[in-house]
């Protein structure tokens, strides 16, 4: 494991959990819940996108949590966890009001600064969108830096979308469209998606995902807000 990285975290001693708050516990789609949290000393923790901490449920367990919130807010740590074992099962009883330990942040940040300039596609699924959602945040901070960003996103279903209701209002110019039910035909994966995507043709689809969400990002986006396939 990487050693902390120096963005001026809150950890003094990376094996020593520091006690933060659940202000706010979010039910994302089934099994799948987001924690807003505030450490008890109120102090900020400073982090970078594509970064992780070691959470701990006191008694528990721990276990390492990519970061899913905007870094430029360093009073609110945001993780999204899928409850799949002991320990994530555990967490998910957990209340608003819980206090857990987090050791971090932890790994290599996303290194945004060496595509300036570039064109960018987020291409995830499910609860694949949680580490990259801190990411998605920066981009949209520096939309100016880059060309098109486009994030495809794959689902099996229309209840296994994840943050829905967040992404697009933050972005403003966010275009939003899909297809996420279960009838769209193999067959039509063949053809290309044309510039307004339906997400049942788009060229995620072809790279194995059974429904696909492409959500073009305006602002400088030369397709005029929408996914040019
Ligand atoms: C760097 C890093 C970042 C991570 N970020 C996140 C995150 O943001 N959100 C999140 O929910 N998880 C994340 N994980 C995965 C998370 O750490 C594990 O899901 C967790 O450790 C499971 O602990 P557990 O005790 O509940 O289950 P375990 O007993 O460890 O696992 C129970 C069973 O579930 C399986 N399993 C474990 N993890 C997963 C998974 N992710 N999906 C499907 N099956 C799984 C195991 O193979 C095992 O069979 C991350 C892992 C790493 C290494």
């Amino acid at each position: 494991m990487d050693a902390v990285v120096a963005t001026g975290a809150v950890t003094v001693d990376p094996m020593t959990p520091i006690p933060f708050r659940i202000t706010r516990v979010i039910r994302e789609i089934p099994g799948v819940y987001t924690w807003h949290l505030k450490s008890l000393d109120g102090k900020p923790f400073h982090y970078r996108p594509g970064q992780f901490n070691m959470v701990y449920q006191f008694g528990v367990g721990e276990i390492p949590v990519s970061i899913s919130g905007d870094c430029r807010d360093p009073d609110t740590l945001v993780h999204t966890i899928r409850a799949v074992g002991p320990v994530t099962n555990a967490m998910q009883q957990l209340r608003a009001g819980t206090v857990v330990g987090i050791r971090g942040p932890f790994g290599r940040p996303w290194p945004i600064d060496e595509v300036v300039g570039s064109d960018i596609i987020f291409v995830t699924s499910t609860i694949g969108l949680a580490p990259l959602r801190g990411l998605i945040y920066e981009v949209l901070h520096r939309r100016q830096d880059f060309g098109k960003v486009i994030i495809c996103y794959g689902t099996r279903g229309t209840d296994d979308i994840m943050y829905e209701d967040d992404l697009h209002p933050l972005a403003g110019t966010v275009r939003y469209e899909r297809t996420s039910d279960r009838s769209f035909r193999p067959q039509r994966l063949s053809r290309p998606c044309r510039r307004r995507c339906r997400g049942h043709t788009c060229r995620a689809s072809r790279l194995g995902f059974d429904n696909c969400l492409c959500m073009p990002i305006g602002g400088a986006d030369a397709s005029g807000g929408r996914y040019a396939g």
